[in-house]
């Protein structure tokens, strides 16, 4: 057995019960097989691979609170601090009910190749919980987030662990746990991301995944020579990447025709009315029902349904594995030229596989919604230095960063023999500087 499949078996017998970190281990390790290859006696040696897949340290904790009828609830709190050779650990918090463990370090392992590919000075890690802030009142999210601080505060701080948001944690959840972490520790800390503008949050992260994720397919695509302007697209989700990757596909001219919640589905064929989408999503927080009172052309369909509608470009912003195999013939059939990925991990490896084998163009998510990240990054940047920078300013770096990461995942994968497959590139691409930077810092 070679050294990859070996450390596959082994993470798989180590983390019994996790099959979304077994998902993305078997996703990055047998993409970068050829590196591996060329220095597998030193990495070997060296234990990379181990060390690569065992976490710096995982914290889980007890989150009680008190709910509106004054019954004490229980969550569990979950903080995984994966890799922090090239910055300070940098990822989001998850609040849904389907958060555990395995779900957080899947995403904390992607974080670390993620943050690499961005350029930019930030380690991997993840966290969250298994709380649910659907139908919770404000104060209820309060008396849980500042519970979920009072324990997280003493692991994270601007040099170590610097968290922002995810599913179910967008400005009013940061709002709260930022006023809980500066009580405590009584100081004005560039300690989470994604922080309303008032109290130095970075103007355009609001927007970042979701405009990253544009600018990526834009630049994927010219260099495929396609233009997205005049293209059809299919978004899933409704939440923070969804909305703003809908209204960047607009600006460059493409036509976004579906989007869809945890319920059902809507298909508008005039285009997703995006102000309409931020009243029901980002205001009311209703389920997508509403949508139809705001577009009588539009259709709703229960469930699940996005993939099944003709289009050029697919574009999953909802969840991990939303898009699978039979989603994939789906798209094939339809003609689809390319799938990038705004959530994380949102196709199955057989989807991914079948897309690929198929020709089409596919962007995966640790390079395509790298923005994100990206743009926290640079929001630690602005408070490190105590300024704003303007709106411009953050988009044109956004901007500059996502071209970045098209070209030197390319790159990557034309070196080791795999050109066009830009998920191998971006995993190689990422991968490299971590490890460069593992060995020089010795066996830590
Ligand atoms: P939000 O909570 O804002 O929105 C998530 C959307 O996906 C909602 O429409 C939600 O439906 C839907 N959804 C969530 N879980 C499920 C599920 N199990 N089945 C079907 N639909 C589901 O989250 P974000 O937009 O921030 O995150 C979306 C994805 O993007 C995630 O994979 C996240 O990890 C990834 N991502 C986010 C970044 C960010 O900056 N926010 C950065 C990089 C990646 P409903 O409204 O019913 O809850």
């Amino acid at each position: 057995m070679g050294y990859v499949d070996e450390v596959i078996a082994r993470v798989i017998e180590k983390n019994p019960g996790q099959p979304e970190f077994h998902q993305a281990v078997k996703e990055v390790l047998e993409t970068i097989r050829p590196v591996v290859d060329r220095h597998e006696e030193q990495y070997r040696k060296l234990a990379i691979l181990e060390r690569l897949t065992e976490p710096d340290r995982q914290i889980r904790f007890r989150v009680p609170w008190v709910d509106d009828k004054g019954q004490v609830q229980v969550n569990v709190g979950y903080r995984v601090q994966f890799n922090s050779a090239i910055g300070p650990y940098k990822g989001g918090l998850r609040f849904h009910p389907s958060v555990n463990i395995g779900i957080i370090k899947f995403l904390g392992f992607e974080q670390i190749f993620k943050n690499s590919l961005t350029s930019l000075p930030i380690g991997g890690g993840k966290g969250g919980s298994d709380f649910d802030p659907k139908g919770k009142s404000d104060r209820e999210v309060m008396a849980f987030c500042q519970s979920f601080m009072t324990e997280l505060f003493r692991h994270i701080g601007p040099d170590t662990d610097v968290p922002a948001g995810d599913i179910g944690v967008g400005g009013r959840e940061i709002g709260f746990l930022y006023g809980q972490y500066k009580r405590i520790r009584d100081a004005y800390e560039s300690v989470l991301t994604g922080k309303g503008l008032t109290y130095g949050g970075s103007l355009a992260r609001t927007e970042a995944t979701g405009y990253g994720l544009l600018y990526y397919t834009e630049e994927l695509l010219k260099l495929n020579n396609i233009d997205i302007a005049g293209k059809t697209c299919l978004v899933s989700g409704a939440g923070n990447v969804a909305i703003y990757a809908i209204q960047k596909a607009h600006q460059l001219g493409a036509k976004v025709v579906t989007c869809s919640d945890s319920t059902g589905w809507v298909y508008d064929p005039d285009g997703i009315d995006v102000e309409a989408l931020r009243e029901i999503k980002e205001v009311q927080r209703a389920r997508l029902t509403e949508y139809k009172k705001y577009r009588p052309n539009s259709e709703y369909h229960d469930g699940r349904g996005v993939w099944s509608v003709k289009a050029d470009i697919a574009l999953p912003c909802a969840t991990q594995n939303e898009l699978d195999l039979d989603d994939a013939k789906a798209l094939v059939a339809n003609g689809v030229i390319a799938v990038c990925e705004g959530a994380n991990m949102p196709s199955t490896l057989e989807a991914t596989a079948y897309l690929k084998e198929h020709g089409v163009i596919f962007g995966p998510a640790k390079a395509a919604n790298a923005g994100g990240v990206a743009t926290s990054a640079l929001e630690m940047s602005q408070n490190a230095e105590r300024l704003s920078w303007t709106f411009e300013e953050v988009d044109a770096r956004l901007k500059q960063i996502m071209v970045n990461i098209v070209h030197n995942s390319d790159e990557a994968a034309k070196e080791y023999g795999m050109e066009g497959d830009y998920v191998a590139g971006a995993n190689i691409a990422g991968f490299l500087k971590v490890v460069d930077a593992m060995i020089a810092q010795g066996v830590v």
